[in-house]
């Protein structure tokens, strides 16, 4: 591990991370829907840096969650080529946590620009593990959709794309990577849901966040 790296990119994923609440804010909007105009309470538009406002929210929290989630993938990774396209690949994702969590939708743009900065630099660098990393997204893919398909189980056609995703960039690690990245994911929404059902507040939980945290943790982990 090269502590120079790790604070590096630590500093860049607090710094982008900086941006993401306004931009999240403006694009939590239904489907179909254009993103919403700029803040009506203290005017900020795509960009703007700094907490004094709802739209915001949660500032201090994404800030940090961009340097940690930075500083493992450069801890886990090391000076790999595919760590500057990760890096950015976090800032998508969190964006799409983000989003996930004000509207609960992963627009399609994001998802599409997630798979492009982990995927490409992946099968460009081991493209002997490109038919395996297909074969475990097509099988997330296929699988998902049939839940998803099911009624009532809360799974969106959103979710079912960033598992497929995820899965195929996963699969580029292995099936051990994969099973880890399909699994946290349940265990961190599973407890969650129960104790909102069990205080009576129950509600829709976004699944992205969860599935994102999954996959991290496959990659910094296994
Ligand atoms: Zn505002």
């Amino acid at each position: 591990m090269s502590l120079p790296l790790v604070i590096f990119a630590a500093v860049f994923g607090g710094a982008a991370a900086a941006f993401l609440p306004r931009i999240a804010h403006r694009l939590a909007v239904p489907f179909g829907d254009s993103p919403r105009p700029a803040c009506p309470l203290c005017g900020a538009g795509w960009v703007k840096v700094g907490a004094f406002c709802r739209c915001s929210r949660p500032y201090v929290v994404t800030v940090l969650t961009g340097a940690l989630v930075a500083a493992l993938l450069a801890a886990a990774l090391g000076p790999s080529p595919v760590l500057p396209f990760f890096l950015l690949a976090a800032v998508a994702g969190l964006l799409l946590a983000l989003v996930d969590r004000r509207c609960l939708r992963l627009p399609d743009p994001i998802v599409a620009t997630f798979a492009a900065l982990t995927i490409v630099p992946l099968a460009t660098t081991q493209p002997h593990r490109i038919g395996p990393a297909l074969g475990a997204g097509g099988l997330v893919l296929t699988a998902y959709l049939i839940v998803a398909l099911l009624p009532g189980r809360g799974l969106g056609l959103g979710d079912v794309k960033l598992a497929a995703v995820l899965a195929t960039a996963l699969g580029f690690a292995g099936w051990p990577a994969v099973f880890v990245g399909l699994v946290v994911p349940h265990l961190i929404n599973g407890p969650i849901g129960l104790v909102l059902l069990l205080t009576r507040r129950a509600r829709p939980l976004p699944f992205g966040p969860a599935l994102l945290v999954g996959a991290l943790l496959a990659v910094t982990a296994t």
